[in-house]
């Protein structure tokens, strides 16, 4: 049915009808637009100064047409069975096949046979929101076409025929882009493979490396070792040599001390001067020789004698060294009580007594020696300091003065060279540290560091003494 506009468009009456007339207008115009919704009208013809014109429903349904042809993705309408009864540009480019010989073909004609019992089970059941899958499309000419494609298939019911709506998406870029992944992922692994078998040979090189190495440290560990006996060995066989010639010099000394004080004693007015005083000299020298081979002997004492460490009390010993007669010319001034150390009682005497003696020695002419003895203790360790009013001694023959016969004081002062050797030897063989702070003029500070002996740290079964 067609409605003809034009009676819409007759000639105005005055007012009043010209209302009615607009009004019967308006409702024919709505009965026309509600006929069209409904399907009940396929076109409608419009008068203008232009000319008639009939807008018919298939002019509307163009555009979709439009849509459809002019779209990217290939888009059909099949029957369940896959006959084509419609199909877009796109696709007929896609499968390289003019379109006329696509419509009224089957789409498995396009589809590769691989894929056609998985199309079937597709069309065969598609939910009623339709289904994707991937095939792959290919032509029936001779181009050889190949062409991964995801399929959309929706059902359609038209007019009661039911048909399927199918869209298909060309999938090459993203297959490309796909398989350039799958290649990149490959290489990356490939590398990564590569990298780990280099660092696992790496690492293989490095630990054997590391086996060679500490299998060379235990090598040198038991050459060292072995190297150490040895060495001592031969130390202590030449200590033991040193004191048996030290020890054997002592007689043919004594017999010249012994001759020399005879030929002073018995024949002193039957000589002259000269030669009383060559005799007095070979005298002095042999006292002085055989000194200096006692502090030698009693240094070679302390290397090779056992030397076990009991908890001490420092004071009681100092205060006997303090009233013997060495020091009675000199101030003492003893800070005790003193804490508790572990040493061997007659090395501490032994090098208190050196320290002492040096402390009263080594002062200025006319000056009353003064000494202080003090302690102090620092976490696991006391301190004693023996400082004095001494002379001093120059900084830069603090590190010489320990060692044997290192005398910086020349002839003025008499000593051996020894004692502050016995003194460090004496130190170490207890565990401690030994050292000085002094400058010329300005006295001295020695002082010896041994590990604290308080009641909680003294081993089980040792015993407190009082030298
Ligand atoms: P000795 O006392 O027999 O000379 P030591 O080994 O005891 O030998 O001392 C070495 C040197 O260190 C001494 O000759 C002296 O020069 C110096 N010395 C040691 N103690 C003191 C001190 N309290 N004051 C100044 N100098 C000292």
């Amino acid at each position: 049915m067609v409605m003809n506009a034009k009676t819409m468009q007759t000639e105005a009456p005055p007012a009043q009808s010209e209302i009615t007339n607009l009004l019967e207008r308006l409702a024919q115009a709505e009965a026309s637009l509600e006929a069209m919704r409904k399907g009940k009208v396929d076109a409608l013809g419009i008068c203008e100064s232009s000319g008639d014109q009939v807008l018919t429903l298939k002019g509307s349904e163009k555009h979709y047409r439009l849509l459809i042809e002019a779209m990217n993705e290939g888009a059909l309408t099949i029957l369940a069975d896959g006959t084509i009864l419609y199909c877009n540009p796109r696709f007929a480019e896609m499968v390289q096949t003019p379109i006329k010989k696509i419509i009224g073909g089957s789409l498995y004609h396009f589809v590769e046979i691989k894929d056609h019992s998985s199309l079937q089970r597709q069309l065969r059941q598609i939910p009623s929101v339709g289904v994707k899958a991937e095939f792959t499309l290919c032509a029936t000419c001779s181009t050889g076409v190949r062409l991964p494609a995801q399929l959309s298939l929706r059902p359609l019911d038209v007019q009661g025929v039911s048909m399927v709506a199918v869209v298909a998406t060309d999938q090459t870029d993203r297959k490309r882009y796909e398989e350039k992944l799958r290649i990149q992922k490959e290489e990356l692994e490939q590398r990564v493979a590569t990298r780990t078998a280099e660092l696992t040979q790496v690492n293989e090189a490095l630990q054997a490396a590391q086996e060679e190495l500490h299998a060379h440290a235990r090598e040198l560990e038991q050459k060292v070792t072995h190297r150490t006996a040895e060495l001592q060995a031969t130390v202590s066989s030449l200590e033991q040599f040193c004191y048996t010639i030290a020890h054997d010099l002592r007689a043919p000394l004594r017999t010249m001390h012994g001759f020399s004080s005879a030929l002073l004693d018995d024949f002193a007015p039957a000589l002259n001067d000269v030669a009383r005083g060559y005799a007095r000299r070979i005298t002095d020298a042999s006292t002085r020789m055989d000194e200096q081979i006692r502090a030698l002997l009693a240094y070679g004492r302390l290397n090779s004698s056992e030397m076990p460490l009991i908890s001490t009390d420092p004071g009681p010993l100092l205060e006997q060294l303090a009233k013997s007669e060495e020091f009675k010319h000199a101030r003492v001034d003893l800070r005790t009580p003193l804490p508790k150390v572990f040493a061997n009682p007659i090395a501490l005497r032994q090098v208190m007594e050196n320290l002492l003696g040096n402390a009263v020695k080594f002062v200025a002419a006319g000056t009353v020696p003064q000494v202080c003895v003090s302690a102090k203790a620092q976490g696991d360790t006391v301190r004693l300091l023996i400082e004095d009013n001494g002379i001093g001694i120059d900084p830069k023959y603090h590190h010489r003065i320990f060692k044997v016969f290192e005398r910086v004081t020349g002839s003025a002062y008499p000593g051996t060279g020894i004692g502050l050797a016995i003194v460090q030897k004496g130190v170490e063989r207890m565990g401690g540290r030994v050292g000085v702070e002094s400058e010329p003029g300005k006295g001295s500070r020695f002082w010896i560091e041994l590990r604290k002996a308080d009641e909680a740290s003294e081993t089980p079964g040792s015993t407190s003494v009082v030298v």
